[in-house]
């Protein structure tokens, strides 16, 4: 019979990828008519635990201390083979965050297991588990089983809804941790600010960018400085992930006065990211099939173009505008700044 064990870092509350991946856990036990627990580990994970309080778990087990709250390899490693060991888990699920994808290899060979990372689906048939991924930049997709235990696992975020429930206060078990051996140590972090990290996996909205933004328009002139303004504006407003086409992120190399915010890691596509969005609006941008292929994962699709007879208007859009991005995206800002 399969255990399910549940397994997080807690920084506060849990991330929205940790319950989607908690979710997860709770329905492959549901399927395979097993029970699961969960494991926590930082420098306070009573809080998180509470907040998962009413999950159903049959245990919630802690690693806790102050050198576990940091992201370092050793400590993070450490307190997920305690935890694991303690449960005596043969599935181990966690969320497909920096921390746990680090450690998760070092882990299950800690364990004796196996590990598999980018886990897009779990499913139980006949009583056994299986996992689905995604190959060949997301042609095929492959479902895998495996004998050996236990299996440890990083769930991708954006595939299942996220667990929803009432806090509580949960009955939390430590588990001992020998200590890992400190040796380094996070003195702060240095990130863009909020307004210019445009790359948003959380968001509910992707939106995109097209080479039509930089190229001459009908009146014979080229704006891209009101491109820049508008779309930063949008950003700004909706708080929507931005992609780009490979066209529009290559000009940067071309030495084309292009929008200065994009860089490769926008792109979406073939040969770029395969984002999961709840809506997707594309604009400026003519929906070929390398380009639409990295919207495979996006639920609802719409496009604005100039032309009518583009990619999106031959079944790979939910609705085409054939309409002046322009002028439609500086409309939807004033209706968002109201
Ligand atoms: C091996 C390979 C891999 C590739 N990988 C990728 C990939 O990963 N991602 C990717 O994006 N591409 C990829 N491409 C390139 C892809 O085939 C297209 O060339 C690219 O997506 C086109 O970009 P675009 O639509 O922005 O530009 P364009 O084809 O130049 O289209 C611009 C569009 O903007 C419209 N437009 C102009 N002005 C306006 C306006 N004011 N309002 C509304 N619409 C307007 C025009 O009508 C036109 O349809 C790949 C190609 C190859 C060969």
């Amino acid at each position: 019979m399969e255990t399910i064990l549940f397994l997080s870092p807690s920084e506060g509350a849990l991330s929205k990828n940790a319950l989607e991946a908690l979710a997860t856990a709770k329905q492959l036990a549901d399927s395979l008519g097993t029970t699961f627990s969960v494991g926590l580990w930082g420098d306070a994970p009573q809080a998180a635990a509470d907040g998962i309080a009413s999950c159903s778990a049959t245990k919630f087990l802690a690693v806790t201390g102050a050198e576990f709250a940091q992201s370092r390899y050793a400590t993070d490693a450490a307190a997920a083979e305690a935890l694991g060991r303690a449960s005596g888990a043969t599935i181990i699920i966690g969320p497909s965050c920096s921390r746990w994808n680090r450690v998760l290899a070092g882990v299950a060979h800690r364990l004796g297991g196996r590990a598999d990372s980018h886990v897009t689906g779990l499913s139980a048939s006949n009583g056994a588990p299986a996992i689905a991924r995604w190959y060949y930049r997301q042609r095929m997709e492959g479902i895998l089983t495996r004998t050996q235990r236990p299996w440890v696992l990083a769930v991708e975020s954006g595939i299942a809804p996220a667990w929803d429930g009432a806090p509580g206060t949960a009955a939390v078990e430590p588990v001992a941790c020998a200590s890992a051996g400190v040796r380094s140590n996070v003195t702060g972090i240095e990130a863009p600010a909020a307004d210019q990290q445009t790359i948003r996996p959380d968001a509910e909205l992707l939106f995109v960018t097209g080479a039509g933004w930089t190229k001459k328009q009908p009146d014979g002139q080229v704006k891209t400085e009101a491109a820049q303004k508008l779309i930063l504006d949008f950003l700004r407003l909706s708080r929507a992930s931005l992609g780009s086409t490979k066209s529009l992120v290559d000009l940067h190399g071309e030495g084309v006065a292009t929008l200065t915010f994009l860089n490769h890691m926008n792109q979406v596509g073939q040969t770029g990211s395969t984002p999961r969005h709840v809506k997707g609006l594309s604009t400026c941008c003519h929906g070929e099939e390398p380009h639409t292929v990295g919207w495979r994962f996006i639920g609802e699709r719409r496009a604005i173009s100039l032309d009518a007879g583009c990619g999106w208007a031959r079944g790979k859009a939910d609705v085409l505008y054939v309409a002046d991005a322009f002028a439609v995206m500086e409309k939807v800002n004033a209706l968002l700044a109201r």
